[in-house]
């Protein structure tokens, strides 16, 4: 059974991580580095080169042939551009493999078709990428062979981002500054740093490459544009769960070996709700790395499933009426000396400093719940949240029966002074083990849960980059923070100024709480009453990114100015066009060349039949006339939709970029899409199999 495999071992092998940074370097090289990590101080240019040539050696040894800034710009994916280590031969014609510390920290990948949302002409196009030295740097290999890459923040000539990291790292530092201002009102002289925790869950399909490559709407749109539900979906939930098939156990099992040489600590893998859907969480970690790491889990996936005659679909709602996917981003804050700040201990009602966070993360989500629904906003995501599967699109938060009964006895009493506690597990069989429960049960349904001693936000689609959902929870939360510090700095008597304000944001934000069904109808209203925003579609949220308060928040913690929040909501509206439109043309393709056709073959197979038998004394050929009836009907609506749909799409693509381009390709081409979608999944249940053009939904999902 398979070669052996030690994971220990091999954990890491690719990654140029601190254990071989304290091998290779000289001592004061590895301690300058170290302090430069620490304080954020710039590498002076002598570290910088010998850094740059042991990492250059050490990827040779790994087998790299070439190097590159790995970098994440607006596309949602990462990007690259690889240079050789050979420099130019010499007078003997030999090259010499080099490396230099300028080439480590600075690179200028002239990437000027990167969406940059008018912040950077093309005239002016210097973008830079700068190396983000908390992120090890690590050799990738694939087909092009061996790539040492290494990752980086990409900002413009005038030091404006145009991309996610820069103002991830940002928001990093504003969180971090926060919080220490918080921890020292309380007493805390120890901890100098305190760092967002983050551990995603990938959700993900997986189907047959072969099939894949036979519908041209997975390939070019990562969804399915078209399928008629199988006679079997999801009711069951034999999948949820289930045993993993030996297809897909071979690819998990390659997947993760890859993900743990890339120091990649991928930990569970299970099947997920819907046929073929299946998920992977890897351990937290600081959340600039969990980002970097979450992109390489994508990439890894996608690739790994290629090897093994699969195809890996990240995209939000690849099949219509089953289950999405979604990453749940889990969020914790913690100290460099190992203190998780949400953790609420056995009696939360005595932790004061916990009661503080947890109202402050209140206000925050309260204040900004349209900036959070906005961080989690694209195309594939519209077709999931608010649907019966996902977090409703109206952003609430779940406490859990402890918490909020602490929160009910601050708002009622003034102060909170018990915690209920967790009960013993009896499962009424006298050998399994009896333990102790956790104070509270879950709820699936909230898109912003506590769970234990950490946030979980549940809305970020499964194709995104985690990036922007932390930016906004680590700004929102340091704005809190600053408030209250702005306060508690003033008080005379610090516990009462503190009870106090632990009380009043209790009050004034506790119509964010909620534990009911967020899939209800009733939540919908009540969240109505309540003035909570229910901003149903991506191109209703995306104003949120540069309101006055928006701005206002960015600026004063410096991880946005506003000519970068409007072009990140000029790129957004564009994205939104852009992917819409090749939604359209590719169901018009589809439509024109692939269904048509088959519809027209199968009515003349039906004219013929009923031709055939026609004349013939006492054969009934009714069922072949009504079939025929039935489909030119169907053929007759579904030409008529597509060219509702040519037309729309036409008129669409004709307006300038902006706002009013995504609005009417949300209500107007949107609508004509489904108009399409209908008549054709209805044939697809009329026609012969082998005539249909495509592999069906039972084919994709349920033949893995
Ligand atoms: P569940 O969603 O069932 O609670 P886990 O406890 O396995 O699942 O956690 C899911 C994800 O949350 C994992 O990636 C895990 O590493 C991460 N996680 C656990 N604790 C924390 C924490 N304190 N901060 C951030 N993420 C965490
Ligand atoms: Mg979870």
């Amino acid at each position: 059974m398979g070669e052996y495999f030690n994971v220990a071992e091999v954990f890491g092998k690719y990654v140029f991580n601190d254990t071989v940074m304290q091998q290779r370097l000289p001592k004061k090289v590895y301690q300058r580095l170290k302090e430069c990590i620490k304080s954020g101080a710039d590498l002076d240019p002598d570290t910088a080169d010998i850094i740059a040539h042991e990492m250059k050696e050490w990827a040779i040894d790994q087998g790299a042939t070439h190097y590159t800034h790995w970098f994440q710009p607006l596309t949602g994916v990462t990007a690259e551009k690889h240079d050789s280590f050979i420099s130019s031969p010499d007078e003997r014609g030999k090259v010499l493999m080099s490396f230099s510390g300028k080439e480590l920290i600075k690179g200028e990948p002239d990437a000027s078709s990167f969406p940059s949302g008018g912040l950077r002409a093309t005239f002016e196009a210097r973008g830079y990428t700068a190396w983000d030295c908390t992120s090890f740097a690590f050799v990738r290999h694939d087909a092009a062979g061996a790539t040492l890459c290494i990752p980086t923040a990409f900002c413009s000539y005038t030091g404006e981002a145009l991309d996610q990291k820069t103002p991830l790292l940002r928001s990093m530092e504003a969180i971090n500054q926060q919080s220490l201002r918080l921890l020292r009102l309380f007493g805390n002289t120890t901890s100098t740093k305190v760092s967002p925790s983050v551990g995603p869950e990938q959700e993900y399909f997986i189907i047959d490459q072969k099939k894949y490559r036979q519908r041209k709407d997975l390939i070019f749109t990562g969804r399915t544009l078209f399928g008629a539900m199988p006679p079997k979906g999801q009711e069951l939930e034999d999948h949820y769960f289930g045993a993993i098939r030996p297809r897909i156990a071979a690819f998990m099992k390659d997947v993760n070996e890859e993900l743990w040489k890339l120091g990649v600590p991928a930990k569970t893998q299970h099947n997920e709700v819907a046929p073929a859907q299946h998920e992977l969480a890897p351990i937290f970690e600081t959340c600039n790395i969990a980002v970097d790491h979450n992109q390489l889990i994508m990439e890894v996936l996608k690739k790994v499933a290629n090897r093994h005659g699969l195809q890996c679909l990240l995209h939000e709602k690849p099949f219509a009426r089953v289950n999405g996917s979604g990453k749940h981003n889990n969020w914790s804050l913690t100290t460099d000396d190992g203190v998780n700040l949400l953790e609420p201990g056995k009696t939360p009602h005595e932790n004061v400093l916990f009661l503080l966070i947890l109202t402050c993360i209140m206000k925050a989500v309260d204040r900004h719940a349209d900036l959070l629904r906005e961080s989690a906003a694209d195309v594939g995501n519209d077709l999931r949240l608010g649907a019966d599967e996902a977090p409703p699109a109206i952003i609430s938060i779940f406490l859990g029966e402890q918490l909020e009964d602490v929160i009910a006895q601050l708002v009622s009493e003034g102060e909170a002074t018990r915690s209920i506690e967790g009960s013993i597990l009896d499962t009424g069989v006298k050998w399994l083990p009896e333990f102790e429960k956790d104070a509270t049960d879950r709820n699936r349904t909230s898109p912003f849960a506590f769970t234990g001693n950490k946030f979980e936000f549940r809305m970020v689609g499964s194709k995104d980059s985690i990036s922007e959902p932390n930016i906004v929870l680590n700004t929102i939360v340091a704005e809190a923070f600053s408030e209250a510090c702005d306060e508690l700095e003033q008080a005379d008597d610090f516990e009462a100024a503190v009870q106090h304000l632990i009380k009043k944001q209790a009050i004034e934000h506790q119509r964010i709480i909620f534990s009911g069904n967020g899939y209800s109808d009733e939540w919908k209203e009540e969240a109505a009453r309540r003035g909570l925003p229910n901003i149903a579609s991506m191109v209703d949220a995306i104003p949120a990114l540069a309101s006055e308060k928006a701005v206002a928040l960015f600026e004063k913690f410096h991880v946005f100015n506003r000519a970068e929040l409007e072009s990140r909501m000029e790129i957004q509206y564009e994205t939104y066009s852009k992917e819409m439109n090749i939604e359209a043309r590719t169901m018009i393709d589809i439509a024109n060349r692939d269904i048509i056709p088959a519809m027209v073959h199968a009515t003349k197979d039906l004219a013929e039949s009923v031709s055939m038998i026609k004349d013939i004394p006492d054969c009934d050929c009714s069922v072949q006339t009504n079939l025929l009836r039935e489909l030119c009907e169907l053929l007759k609506d579904t030409k008529e939709a597509l060219n509702r749909l040519e037309v729309a799409a036409s008129h669409g693509a004709d307006m300038t970029p902006g706002r009013d381009q995504a609005v009417f390709y949300r209500d107007v081409v949107k609508k004509a899409m489904y108009g399409l979608r209908l008549p054709v999944d209805q044939a697809e249940l009329m026609i012969d199999k082998n005539t249909w053009p495509m592999p069906t939904y039972g084919d994709l999902i349920f033949e893995v």
